[in-house]
């Protein structure tokens, strides 16, 4: 039969059957993520440091793949740190992808195969966590995320370039793309239950990664999380509100927030974030230390021990914030004391018999 309808009718028609399609999906994600939530009692713990604790269970991170270096010599230290984090009260887990990329295992001497091999390996390893603690703790009573973690393009250069957002002239938003979307693509069909873009400098590459999203047909929810060094902007200098506003405005973004920040910026940083987007916030700052991209050490300056980390979380709860762990440099006992200070005690109790056991083991 002929076309009855005449063409540019159909094509709106197709463009609102699209729109109708990402609407459904937009929902579909937001419950998901709204029923996690929920079922975590309305704030989910994130995890803690896991270069830190991969070296004090003697790793050495000393190569520009830093934690993903693991992924190849000890996966088992991986999953035990994953263990103690579940077991410290955390919610949601994030795998050692964070500085993995294909470009990466690429210029190590790997073949495009076993790149992504490993890529698929940091989430397996996570899942395979999960399974275990789940073993002992019914997902009823402490529901788990495993969050794929996905460092910027700085992380990937290993020059202290994720902490300035500084990526020169010749880096376009098409580089970015085509930097992250395999990578993307491999990471979510692994099986992980988010993609967790973190410590996103600038508001290039927060444009970059809802593309890649919109484009592509990724399944699964993302988070969109930024770094900050003065408490206003993210680090490049870029406004964070543009920059909550492209997360916002992706489809498949079910949380926005803050990460690998001083604790004292947070709280303010909630607040301007909920000027621009009615999505979960999440932060998992720092502890307070700072990063020196030339020495590649972790300083103190204004650092924070883990009792002042946890006296500011009952402020970022009531601020609104619905995730919080912590970022580098904070460990299994700072994540425990969030989970204590989010009223999860008896969960606390139940583990208290693991941690004992595993500092006699070390
Ligand atoms: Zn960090």
């Amino acid at each position: 039969m002929g076309r009855t309808i005449p063409l540019e009718e159909e094509e709106k028609e197709e463009v609102e059957g699209t729109a109708a399609a990402a609407d459904a999906d937009r929902d579909e994600l937001t419950m998901m993520m709204r029923d996690f939530l929920a079922a975590t009692g309305g704030c989910a713990v994130v995890d803690g440091g896991l270069a830190t604790e991969l070296e004090a269970h003697g790793a050495d991170l000393n190569d520009p793949l830093w934690s993903a270096k693991c992924l190849l010599t000890s996966p088992h230290l991986i999953r035990q740190v994953h263990l103690d984090y579940l077991h410290s009260g955390a919610n949601i887990i994030l795998t050692a992808s964070y500085q993995a990329t294909i470009q990466g295992f690429l210029s190590k001497g790997f073949s495009p195969h076993e790149s992504e091999n490993l890529l698929r390996k940091s989430v397996l390893i996570a899942l395979e966590a999960r399974d275990l603690f789940h073993q002992k703790h019914h997902p009823h009573h402490h529901p788990v995320f495993v969050a794929a973690s996905i460092g910027s393009y700085g992380a990937y250069l290993a020059d202290g370039s994720e902490y300035s957002g500084d990526y020169g002239q010749s880096v376009t938003l098409d580089t970015l793309k085509d930097f992250h979307r395999r990578r993307v693509q491999v990471l979510a069909q692994a099986g992980p239950d988010i993609l967790a873009f973190e410590t996103t400098p600038n508001k290039l590459e927060a444009q970059a990664y809802a593309e890649i999203l919109e484009e592509g047909d990724v399944k699964i929810p993302a988070w969109f999380s930024f770094n900050s060094k003065d408490g206003v902007n993210v680090v490049s200098g870029d406004s964070l509100l543009d920059c909550a506003a492209i997360a916002d405005a992706c489809s498949k973004v079910v949380a926005v927030g803050i990460n690998c920040t001083p604790p004292r910026f947070i709280h303010g940083l909630i607040l301007s974030l909920k000027k621009v987007t009615k999505k979960p916030i999440l932060i998992y700052p720092n502890s307070g230390e700072r990063y020196d991209p030339d020495k590649k050490e972790w300083v103190a300056s204004t650092g924070v021990t883990d009792d002042d980390f946890v006296s500011y979380v009952t402020v970022w709860r009531q601020a609104g914030a619905a995730l919080i762990g912590g970022c580098c440099r904070t460990t299994p006992n700072t994540i425990r004391a969030i989970t204590r200070s989010l009223n999860k005690q008896s969960f606390v109790l139940i583990c208290r018999e693991y941690h004992q056991l595993s500092s006699e083991n070390k």
